[in-house]
């Protein structure tokens, strides 16, 4: 077992480290600190949830020193992602304190520009607004030290690499760059050699396995009562803080209006065609348990960190089955115990079976007591029957 004074951090991150309440290093950061802190570019993979923001928050805060230009650039796909880094860098640099800057879409400029103003040491980012900037002018990235790629398998799935690409190459060479993501496809590989001088890599467990603490069921139903399932497992399920994922931008609509008419929890709604206002108001008042359920895209599904989410609900199974581990990893985190449920409907044993090969573990499916149902074939052990004979049950295949 390590110890975070082992890891040659300095002592104002140290401080700010038993502030927030860690004990010991996660595996991750036990690994990539010491690099790090040697100068290292580093390739760093690890399941959800297992605190690699401060794997790479720590060392490099613990090397800044107060200046006058952005020393530090971390990119992160998704805005509410980036939000959250940022809260993260003033949480470990509270006996320092550094200069922050927060630049992402869907917000105004003039407050943006008033913070480039006062000479950020970091710069927390999206890549396209990040690319606004430096097009308008307002920001040059030639004195970063230190980029910071976070999430990288999404910023590519999200069609970020032309993006990226720009926005490395206009840091000076002479920097050090670090990865992170929870899983690591060998499309980075390419983007790695091209960015990383020599990297150090460090990956923990496999890179496809959600957290162990988390435990997952297939809930089968008609599609007819996928509905009436999700209503009725949101009722009878203990949970304190819910996440519910859907494949699509309506569907979280549909959802959002159905619990919020037939459930008594307080329910809230996030994705992509909400304004940023509205996004900001349904994760914060999330986390800090004004809503008991977030009804989520894919948009929610990495890397944010909401402490005691105890369950997830997937109304579909992803059609990605790497979303599937994203997802499921908003609980479980920290070591915390969480349960995900996915609905599981005859049109979608292909995607179920993907995950089940993904996460090399056999889900196990399960039956809600006292649930009305009209059709269980997907319930029995023995293998399905083909989906062609569930269609005439009266259940509806969407064409998407
Ligand atoms: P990841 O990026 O790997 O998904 P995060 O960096 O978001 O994970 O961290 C997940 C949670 O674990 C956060 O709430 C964070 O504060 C907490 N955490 C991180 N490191 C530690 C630690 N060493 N001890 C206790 N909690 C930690
Ligand atoms: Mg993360």
């Amino acid at each position: 077992m390590s110890i975070f004074a082992d890891l040659g951090l300095s002592n104002p991150v140290l401080k700010a480290v038993s502030k927030a309440g860690y004990e010991e290093p996660t595996e991750i950061q036990a690994r990539a600190i010491p690099l790090i802190l040697e100068g290292r570019d580093v390739i760093g993979a690890s399941q959800t949830g297992t605190g690699k923001t401060a794997a790479f928050a720590l060392p490099v805060i613990s090397q800044m020193i107060p200046s006058t230009k952005p020393q530090c650039l971390i990119l992160e796909p998704v805005r509410e992602l980036a939000a959250q880094v940022e809260e993260e860098i003033r949480k470990f640099s509270y006996y320092r304190p550094l200069n922050v800057v927060l630049l992402h879409g869907g917000v105004g400029y003039q407050a943006q520009n008033d913070g480039l103003n006062s000479k950020p040491d970091f710069i927390i980012a999206t890549p396209g607004r990040l690319l606004d900037h430096l097009s308008r002018g307002t920001l040059s990235l030639e004195s970063v030290r230190f980029l910071i790629l976070d999430e990288v398998d999404r910023m590519l799935d999200m069609g970020f690499l032309p993006d990226v690409r720009k926005i490395v190459d206009q840091c000076t060479r002479d920097r050090q760059t670090l990865f992170f993501s929870a899983t690591m496809p060998p499309a980075i590989q390419t983007l790695a050699n091209w960015a990383l001088k020599e990297p150090a890599e460090v990956e923990i467990g496999s890179r496809q396995s959600p957290a162990e603490t988390v435990a997952h069921a297939f809930y089968p139903v008609a599609m007819d009562q996928r509905d009436e399932l999700l209503l009725a497992l949101v009722e009878h399920t203990e949970f304190k803080s819910l996440m519910i994922f859907t494949r699509t931008k309506k569907e979280a609509d549909t959802l959002f209006s159905l619990l919020k008419m037939r459930s008594n929890a307080d329910v809230t709604v996030l994705h992509s065609d909400i304004k940023q206002s509205d996004r900001t108001k349904a994760l914060t008042g999330f986390r800090s348990g004004e809503f008991d359920i977030i009804i989520a895209t894919d948009l929610a599904a990495r890397g944010l960190d909401i402490s005691g989410v105890t369950h997830v609900i997937n109304y579909r199974v992803p059609e990605n089955a790497e979303d599937y581990v994203h997802r499921i990893g908003r609980t479980g985190r920290a070591r915390q115990e969480g349960d995900a449920f996915t609905i599981l409907s005859g049109d979608e044993l292909e995607f179920a079976k993907a995950v089940e090969r993904f996460i090399d573990k056999k889900i196990p499916r399960k039956k809600l007591e006292n649930f009305d149902y009209i059709y269980t074939a997907l319930l029995d052990d023995s293998p399905p029957k083909p989906v062609r004979v569930r269609r005439g049950g009266g259940g509806k295949r969407k064409r998407r």
